[in-house]
């Protein structure tokens, strides 16, 4: 069938106001948050703006009846490739579905559409002293739906929980365009919880197009402490003494000289230039509680020897001092035309080892590497600063990202804390997961999506949904680091 009658069909379920498929409105879809270069991608055939369920299933059927895959969106803020065609099909964009349907006082919950912003849930509920505690960096841009997706974190995730905490039920479509509701929400419920299954699976089970959230009560009181380090290894010290004395505050987060040197030519946060590295502490709850922590955050730091320590109570200077920590990506433009981040994670107690090497193997690579990273996670994020319109920029970029990845691998680290796997890291599932672990995870997505035909080539290895891998350099890699070979 031509492209002509799949958009006539689309148009049939959308309205000619709700299908894109003029190439230069394509254009915009064709990439996400990642770095050009390192996803291949392909522009969709057609993307669509459905308002309701009904029109996502009716899409759904479509792409079906004409045999191309579809792709969930949402702001497109991702950073792993994952809400992009990488084999054409329909791109199903949700951000006209950003309604909140429905708020329950008594239960602290929302009803919401995939679309609403996530921070824009927050303002919704503010005035009702509640909030929606998943708090990704991008959070005024990235959509509830993108952040079920993706599982998504941020700084208070440290003591709230990531997205699946805070994701009691969702309404899906699913590949066959039925419509299911999974609850994970009614007390005493003994079966499959399959809210869990689909926070996380970034698209490829069904789409979200509503979400039963939970919503958490704003803290009677709050502190933010900044306190500057003279070295990277002291700021990480100071985060796995905070963890091991049992001491939870809700965020700790960290960023190194070049990430200070940038947020502070661009937004004047506050901080001391000439820090190795800033330690922000956010503690939160009962008045007596902030003041105890926080004294207890203090006399750490200090035994530490932090070179300059500030608490405020102030929600103007707390303002600064995280618009500081959540814009610094967005700073990064002074130091560098481009960065590609990295999003590994290791465990608490290997920080200190790990931000060695990823030092090392950034002066060994000649490349910039800033850092700014949700520190009580372990949670990395390796800036790599380049100019992509240098010869050969690209392929030294993710030459040393490779590195990071194994290293932080072999020091007992994962691919990913936030970002999810998408096109961008499916490659190197194999260096965490064995044969085993991947055939059950494709097995599942087989349950779901037996054709493949939601967000195909996301995630899983090449090979693995057709029974086989066919990657001989992921073969190679894997002996090398002790993987059974496939
Ligand atoms: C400056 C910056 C800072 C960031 N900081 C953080 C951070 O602190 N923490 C963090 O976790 N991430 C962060 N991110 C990454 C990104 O914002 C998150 O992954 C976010 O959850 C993506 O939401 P989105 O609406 O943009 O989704 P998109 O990028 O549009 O899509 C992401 C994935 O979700 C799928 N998807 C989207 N909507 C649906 C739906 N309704 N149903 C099913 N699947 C769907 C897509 O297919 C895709 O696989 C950051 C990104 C940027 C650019």
């Amino acid at each position: 069938m031509s492209n002509r009658a799949l958009i006539d069909d689309l148009v049939r379920v959308c309205g000619p106001g709700g299908v894109r498929h003029r190439l230069a409105d394509l254009m915009v879809f064709e990439a996400d948050g990642s770095v050009d270069g390192a996803v291949k991608t392909t522009l969709p055939q057609a993307v669509v703006l459905p308002t309701s369920t009904e029109q996502v299933a009716g899409v759904v059927k479509i792409a079906r009846k004409h045999g191309v895959p579809v792709v969930a969106r949402g702001a497109g803020t991702g950073l792993s490739g994952g809400a992009v065609a990488i084999n054409s099909g329909v791109i199903i964009s949700l951000t006209r579905m950003n309604h909140v349907l429905e708020v329950n006082l008594l239960e602290r919950t929302a009803l919401v559409e995939p679309g609403v912003v996530n921070l824009d849930l927050s303002t919704h509920v503010k005035h009702q002293h509640l909030f929606f505690a998943p708090d990704p960096s991008s959070q005024k841009a990235s959509t509830i739906g993108g952040n079920i997706a993706e599982n998504a974190g941020g700084p208070h995730c440290l003591k709230y929980g990531v997205t699946t905490n805070h994701i009691l039920g969702v309404e899906v479509v699913l590949p066959s365009g039925d419509i299911a509701w999974f609850d994970s929400n009614q007390a005493g419920y003994g079966g499959l919880d399959l809210t869990a299954a689909i926070v996380g699976s970034e698209g490829m089970f069904g789409i979200v197009t509503k979400a039963l959230v939970k919503l958490t009560p704003i803290p009677q009181s709050i502190s933010v402490i900044l306190a500057a380090f003279a070295s990277m290894d002291d700021a990480a010290m100071a985060v796995t003494e905070i963890i091991a004395s049992g001491t939870m505050p809700a965020s700790l987060e960290i960023m190194d000289q070049l990430s200070i040197e940038a947020v502070e030519a661009a937004y004047h946060a506050g901080y001391p230039t000439d820090a190795a590295a800033v330690l922000l502490v956010e503690v939160d709850g009962h008045p007596l509680e902030v003041a105890e922590i926080s004294a207890d955050v203090e006399a750490l730091c200090r035994r530490i020897g932090t070179v300059q320590y500030r608490q405020s109570y102030d929600p103007v200077e707390q303002a600064a001092l995280w618009m500081g920590r959540k814009m610094s990506l967005a700073a990064m433009g002074r130091l560098a035309p481009n960065y590609y981040l990295q999003d590994a994670v290791v465990p608490r107690s290997k920080l200190v080892q790990t931000l060695d090497e990823v030092d090392r193997l950034g002066r060994a690579s000649g490349l910039p590497v800033a850092n700014v990273f949700h520190a009580g996670d372990g949670n990395l994020h390796p800036l790599i600063l380049f100019d992509r319109r240098e010869k050969g920029a690209v392929e030294r970029v993710l030459e040393l990202n490779h590195d990071l990845v194994v290293a932080c691998v072999e020091l007992g680290g994962t691919l990913s804390g936030e970002h999810g796997i998408g096109s961008e890291k499916r490659d190197h599932m194999p260096l965490i997961y064995t044969e085993s672990d991947l055939r059950a995870m494709a097995g599942l997505k087989r349950s779901f999506d037996p054709d493949d035909f939601f967000n195909p080539g996301k995630v899983l290895p090449a090979g693995l949904m057709c029974g086989e891998l066919k990657d001989l350099h992921m073969q190679r890699m894997a002996q090398k680091h002790g993987i059974v070979a496939f």
